[in-house]
């Protein structure tokens, strides 16, 4: 566990907001880009997969560069990473160097500013190393890599024999785990991060962002006739709306509100069985999972007459992925509130919102999962924007989950 360099300002008055940057599986296609996502958690910005061209997507999105300061990999398919050191050079000033006897300012890196932060599987400090090296790149600021190491990963050391480049912090952490799990692999005062292995073709993790409670709903009507009868200054309000007790100075207790949950966000990424992240998992807000393979007959007209469900879902399993029903019945498994599939094949676009066609495909995909998960479900879109209220704010139960 490490603690944020610095005191977070609680973000339960505003929307923590997904934005899917990139939502296609191995090819990408005019209308998906490969994986990633942005988290955006009051000003800050934390990017979760990065496949190629997630810069590009950033600057097409209203998520700011600037603001990114975290990159969590799920493991390191291409689709999932290839575009993570380009996003690292242009959040960090990078790009090649200067001709000999010409000063380069950057190479003056101040390694006590808070570093740009990556976490994946092993082999992610060592790609993002090689391909530093290898393309001449300086970068003006600080990064670190922490990697979660499975059990049979080498527990210590680097994984390449690479020389640790300039601004590399050597404060990367190897995270074992722990009881099947990496527990606050992040956290500061407000928001923490877990994780755990999920099933794939290869090494993959899945992650847990969990908002820490937040005060509790108060109604001034049942505090104010003691407050006014005693003649305590309002401003204990505040004290109340804090969740704390007060006594006044006749001797009654005024309890303030219990604290409510904060939110919580399950990421997953390619994955034929998540099971193994349950027990960090339960009750989120929202759950983010792959759905790469449907069967639609009759919707998808290239559809043989051979193809059954138990065929398609099992080639999606052979290769490590979800059908939108595995999804769905995850979801139920876990009591998630709401579920958003990602990670679509290229036979299924992704401009649904302006074609009727695509629409009619993408519905039927999300209907499918819904059927498992018992409420609707919604298919990611590029640049397709989020917003995930406190539970049991003011307003319908609907209003919590906002999409654009
Ligand atoms: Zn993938
Ligand atoms: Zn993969």
């Amino acid at each position: 566990m490490v603690e944020g360099s610095s005191k977070r300002l609680p973000i339960h008055s505003s929307p923590i907001t997904v934005t899917f940057l990139g939502t296609a599986s191995a090819m990408p296609s005019s209308t998906r880009n490969h994986s990633a996502l942005a988290l955006r958690l009051g000003s800050d910005v934390w990017i979760f997969d990065c496949g190629e061209a997630t810069q590009h997507q950033v600057q097409k999105s209203s998520v700011k560069m600037g603001k990114i300061e975290k990159v969590f990999i799920t493991h390191t398919h291409g689709d999932h990473i290839f575009g993570l050191v380009p996003l690292l050079v242009g959040c960090l000033n990078g790009a090649g160097g200067t001709t000999d006897g010409v000063e380069d300012t950057r190479r003056n890196i101040n390694m006590n500013e808070p570093p740009f932060e990556i976490y994946g599987p092993l082999g992610t400090r060592a790609y993002v190393r090689s391909a530093l090296k290898y393309t001449h790149t300086v970068l003006a600021r600080p990064y670190v890599v922490h990697e979660l190491r499975f059990p049979s990963d080498p527990q210590t050391g680097d994984f390449t024999n690479l020389w640790r480049p300039r601004a590399e912090s050597p404060n990367g952490r190897n995270i074992p785990q722990v009881d099947g799990v990496w527990l606050d692999v992040y956290k500061d005062n407000i928001l923490s991060v877990s994780a755990a292995p999920i099933y794939h073709s290869v090494p993959c993790i899945g992650y847990t962002i969990t908002e820490a409670p937040v005060p509790g709903k108060i109604d001034p009507q049942k505090y104010l006739p003691d407050i006014k009868r005693t003649k305590t200054p309002l401003s204990v309000m505040r004290q109340l709306q804090a969740g704390e007790s007060v006594q006044l100075n006749d001797g009654t207790v005024l309890h303030g509100p219990k604290p409510r949950n904060g939110r919580k966000l399950v990421i997953l990424g390619d994955t034929y069985d998540p099971s193994p992240i349950v027990p960090l998992a339960q009750d989120p807000d929202l759950l983010i999972h792959e759905a790469t393979n449907a069967h639609l007959p009759g919707i998808v007209t290239n559809t043989k007459d051979g193809d059954t469900f138990e065929a398609v879902q099992q080639t999606a399993m052979d290769r490590g992925h979800s059908t939108p029903q595995m999804a769905g019945a995850f979801a139920k498994r876990i009591g998630a509130e709401s579920l958003i599939l990602n990670h679509f094949s290229a036979r299924y676009p992704g401009d649904d919102d302006t074609d009727p066609e695509s629409k009619i495909i993408m519905d039927a995909i999300g209907n499918l999962a819904a059927e498992e998960f018992g409420k609707p479900v919604v298919c990611a879109r590029d640049l397709l924007s989020v917003d995930i209220g406190i539970r049991g704010k003011e307003g319908k139960e609907t209003d919590r989950m906002d999409t654009t």
